[in-house]
């Protein structure tokens, strides 16, 4: 008999609702949700393929030690001893976990609550901050808390939609389908693009800037400077709400709008009619995504955007705010258990010793992290120096993903002690693991996803385990008993571990901060199993009708205030006359990060079969190169040999080429060999974009 089972696609941060149906001989199928409210029954290619990905070709089906394979005990008891030694020989600062944007709330909990409240270390660290961490630390910044003030419903409501470092028609198709669908039924919706290449993106935009790279600081700054000087300030909201204007305006004040058009290269005439159409418009949403976050100024790029929000007042209403597009599916899920180095749990402050007393005694433990740990960068750097003596790695690909991942692959090599949870065997990462955890795959596992939108919504199991497989937060409750801390990890199922995170997120929490889930505190199974999509605030003992945040302020600095940051554009060229083009890195619409799942849909491979570098016609013919010829492209850490696409949708001196591929798909083809691990100073996370090759 046939079972369908409501559940959230794992891939990108749109988040949407998917129903799975298991028919006779266990072929699965599956279509949209017509009930999630995120994406109404629509999903795009790489959703509509997760039936084609979920074979058991290549799984991990029993643990192993060495190689060799090794019970569950065994494993467990060699994982707990070694961080247990390296704790006792060398301090907390000795181990770290680096985890991912793909790991379920749950999952995320228990790794956050083991390393910060019983192993006293904050040294761990997420994908999440190649992903999003400039616009964590922005929000922070600006709104003293990490928190998105809209919902994609405003995307279709606004009147101008800005999308500015974001190929939201590959990266993020079923908001793009809203977006476009919108745009038909109200063609009077303008919409722009700001990026240096012209995306799929571009094609729907009335107006696409095609700046130089990393200059959306000096657009923003000048944007501001013009509201001001055209008297669009919205003086009241200004007044009530915020501080640092003048601060802000005294530095936007010294960007003049030739400075402006010398840094982003644009005509003057489209740099007008950008400035002319914010001006104008009243409902106006600007969505960002990697292109302004992955970013050596990706925390001011965040700032300068939302600034311009502020001054105007357009935030936190219907069709108005800056909105930041989430790049995996539950990224968000990560940030509010406090997986990030910086960050403590449920939206507070590792820096607050307010907060950190209280998530002590909530969790009833015996140390808590005093400090922010290792961010993703600087812990590889610590695996390379050898100050890491144990690391765990928990269902990402670190080798292939991370910047300089040549280097990483080395430090990983080296590490004394390195435990890799992964559904496959044969990742560039999991190759070089001590000891290799089977995990339960998407369609096997249990928990819940936030989504862009602040929308939790629940991954429901209708696969059995394949061989030993577990969950994550089960392998580490496991190795927390065996460390001795089984009182606080009793957990049997991902319900009880969710009602705890529901109740952390509402203990002694009277509306003071941002992030509230506590009507689902104490939930039973029953509830859990039923849940239905929802946004966060949910206060305990009512239903929370507020979608959007801080039309009328209410912002979590101490004053309720928001605050204007100063902020001025940075020097963005980096080529030089041995490495004279800029390189992108980007995703591609039908493949989702390092191609361990989604490289086995021959359907999704048929899209884009072959790793590529776009490049300028004219570039082409300089460096002598047909369509479809191989190209190296090198910087002095390493190269990458790939076919080359010639397009006159890439500026002349920019390529572009695709994060995912590696060794395993295609020999040399790692593009992250490439690239630098030059970090943003106030969000750690690394320039993926801009790369001098
Ligand atoms: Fe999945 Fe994102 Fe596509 Fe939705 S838009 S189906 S979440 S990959």
């Amino acid at each position: 008999m046939e079972q369908a089972v409501k559940t959230t696609c794992p891939y990108c941060g749109v988040g949407c609702g998917v129903i799975a149906t298991v028919g006779d001989g266990g072929v699965v199928s599956v279509k949209g949700d017509p009930d999630h409210p995120s994406n109404y029954g629509r999903l795009c290619s790489k959703g509509s393929a997760l039936a084609e990905t979920i074979d058991l070709d290549g799984r991990i089906l029993h643990p192993e030690i060495g190689g060799e394979p090794a019970s569950w005990d065994s494993a467990l008891d060699l994982v707990a001893a070694k961080f247990s030694a390296a704790i006792a020989g060398h301090g907390p600062e000795s181990v770290a976990f680096y985890v991912s944007g793909q790991l379920l709330t749950e999952d995320y909990y228990v790794a956050n609550k083991l390393m910060k409240g019983f192993f006293g270390s904050a040294n761990i660290d997420t994908n999440s901050r190649l992903c999003m961490s400039s616009s964590v630390a922005g929000h922070r910044r600006a709104f003293g808390s990490d928190t998105v003030p809209g919902t994609y419903e405003d995307l279709e409501l606004a009147d101008l939609v800005i999308l500015t470092g974001s190929n939201l028609a590959w990266c993020h198709p079923v908001l793009y389908q809203r977006l476009a669908a919108a745009k038909e039924r109200r063609p009077g919706m303008k919409v722009v693009v700001i990026d240096p290449r012209r995306t799929m993106t571009a094609d729907i935009a009335d107006l696409h800037l095609a700046i130089r790279p990393d200059t959306d600081v000096a657009l923003f700054v000048g944007l501001f400077a013009h509201l001001v000087s055209n008297n669009a300030v919205d003086q009241n909201y200004v007044a009530a709400h915020t501080s640092g204007f003048a601060e802000a305006f005294a530095m936007a004040a010294g960007v003049s709008f030739g400075d402006v058009l010398e840094r982003t290269g644009l005509p003057a005439m489209q740099l007008r009619e950008f400035y002319r159409l914010f001006t104008t418009t009243k409902k106006i949403v600007t969505c960002y995504s990697q292109g302004v976050n992955q970013s050596s100024s990706g925390t001011d790029k965040v700032n300068a955007i939302l600034n311009c929000h502020l001054a105007t007042g357009r935030i936190g209403k219907p069709g108005m705010g800056p909105f930041s597009l989430t790049g995996q599916p539950n990224a968000m899920g990560g940030r509010e258990v406090g997986g990030l180095a910086n960050m403590l749990a449920a939206h507070m402050a590792i820096e607050s010793a307010e907060d950190r007393d209280r998530v002590q005694r909530f969790w009833a433990s015996p140390v808590i992290a005093e400090k922010p740990g290792l961010k993703a960068v600087d812990l590889f750097q610590a695996v390379a120096d050898g100050r890491i003596k144990a690391l765990w790695i928990m269902a990402t690909n670190p080798v292939v993903s991370m910047p300089d991942a040549g280097a990483v692959e080395a430090a990983i090599k080296a590490c004394h002690f390195v435990v890799v949870s992964d559904i496959l065997k044969e990742t560039d990462t999991a190759r070089h693991a001590h000891v290799l955890l089977p995990s339960l795959g998407w369609g096997e596992k249990s928990g819940t996803v936030t989504n862009s939108e602040r929308r939790i919504s629940r991954q429901r199991a209708f696969l059995a385990a394949p061989g030993a497989a577990r969950a994550d937060w089960w392998q580490l409750a496991e190795v927390a008993h065996r460390m001795g801390f089984a009182d606080a990890f009793a957990y049997e199922t991902p319900a009880e571990i969710f009602s705890e995170h529901a109740a952390l997120s509402a203990f002694e929490n009277a509306g003071s901060r941002d992030f509230d889930i506590g009507i689902h505190q104490g939930i039973g199974h029953h509830t859990y199993d039923a849940l239905t999509p929802f946004q966060w605030p949910q206060p305990a003992g009512q239903v929370s009708m507020e979608t959007r945040f801080f039309a009328d302020g209410g912002f979590y600095h101490a004053d309720g205030k928001a605050r204007f940051i100063a902020v001025e554009p940075a020097e963005t060229d980096r080529t030089n006359p041995d490495y004279p083009f800029t390189l992108n890195t980007g995703r591609i619409r039908d493949q989702w990060h390092t191609m361990t799942r989604t490289g086995k849909s021959a359907r999704l491979s048929s899209h884009i079969a072959e790793p590529f570098a776009e490049l300028h016609p004219r570039d082409a013919i300089e460096i002598g190169v047909g369509n479809a010829g191989l190209v190296e492209i090198e910087s002095p850490l390493g190269s990458a040999v790939v076919r080359a696409l010639i397009t006159e949708r890439q500026a002349r001196g920019s390529i572009f080429a695709p994060m995912h591929w590696n060794d395993q798909f295609a020999a040399k083809a790692r593009i992250d060999a490439v690239v630098p691990s030059i970090v943003d100073r106030f969000s750690g996370q690394p320039a993926s974009k801009n790369v001098a090759v």
